[in-house]
């Protein structure tokens, strides 16, 4: 199995019906997907989910089982939301799943990928999508856009192996410098956002959309952990004094 497989991680939000993590867990099994994380389901373990999953135990057995989103994609480098619809007010980049499928096959083969499908009634919350780079939807009926959450899983599942598995990309034999993780970008907007108070730039009683904003145009690029050093740096330095760097 190839290491861009590996790499993509299902993540299920506060699922109600433990049938549709059954259904989620085969259908990442057949298109050859194994990392299933789910945040604080309803139900779980559940015979439904179980009888669901047919041969798919196994993925239900490995699944990672955490109370909140930040744990789970922690590790990861890319977070993509699902959308059943296809705009929202404040622009995210929305790609259709196929174009997501190839940017997974792409971005997959050196860096963790979370994509994130929400609760069966209201989807993903505003919250939940901040952590997110950028949407997907499935392009669909738009007067009934909203897929079961298993079938948008076998969906995606499928666009992003038939990428992987097409895929003429070489494997980059120069080993490159990590891009930083989801833990360490948000540790960076919250150092950003009290440095912005700090020097006023940013008004806590009326932030606007200026955090969102931000997360967005930081969201658009791969930051290297040097990199990250540097944002660092400047910010320890614009409240005089020094960035201690971690391990
Ligand atoms: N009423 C909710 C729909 C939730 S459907 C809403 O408006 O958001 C449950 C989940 O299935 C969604 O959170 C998403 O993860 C996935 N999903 C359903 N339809 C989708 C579509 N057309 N494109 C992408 N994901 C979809």
């Amino acid at each position: 199995m190839k290491q861009a497989f590996k790499n993509i991680r299902i993540v299920m939000i506060q699922t109600s019906h433990p049938g549709n993590i059954g259904s989620a867990a085969r259908a990442m099994k057949v298109m050859g997907l194994s990392e299933l994380c789910l945040v604080a389901p309803k139900r779980f373990p559940d015979a439904q989910a179980t009888a669901m999953a047919s041969g798919a135990d196994d993925i239900l057995e490995q699944a990672m089982r955490v109370d909140s989103l930040p744990e789970a994609i922690a590790d990861c480098q890319i977070v993509i939301g699902t959308s059943a619809r296809s705009s929202r007010s404040l622009q995210w980049q929305l790609r259709s799943a196929r174009e997501c499928g190839a940017y997974v096959a792409e971005q997959s083969q050196d860096k963790k990928i979370a994509i994130l499908f929400g609760r069966e009634r209201s989807g993903l919350s505003n919250a939940e999508l901040e952590y997110c780079q950028s949407l997907v939807h499935i392009p669909c009926n738009p007067d009934y856009s909203s897929l079961n959450v298993a079938a948008a899983v076998q969906l995606m599942a499928y666009e992003c192996a038939i990428h992987i598995n097409n895929s003429a990309l070489a494997t980059p034999d120069v080993k490159q410098e990590p891009v930083v993780d989801n833990q360490t970008m948000e540790q960076f907007y919250q150092h950003l956002e009290t440095v912005l108070q700090e020097i006023r730039y940013l008004d806590p009683d009326n932030p606007k959309h200026l955090m969102r904003r931000l997360r967005r145009l930081f969201g658009r690029i791969d930051i290297k952990q040097s990199e990250m050093g540097i944002l660092r740096g400047i910010l320890s330095a614009m409240q005089g004094r020094k960035f201690q760097k971690r391990g």
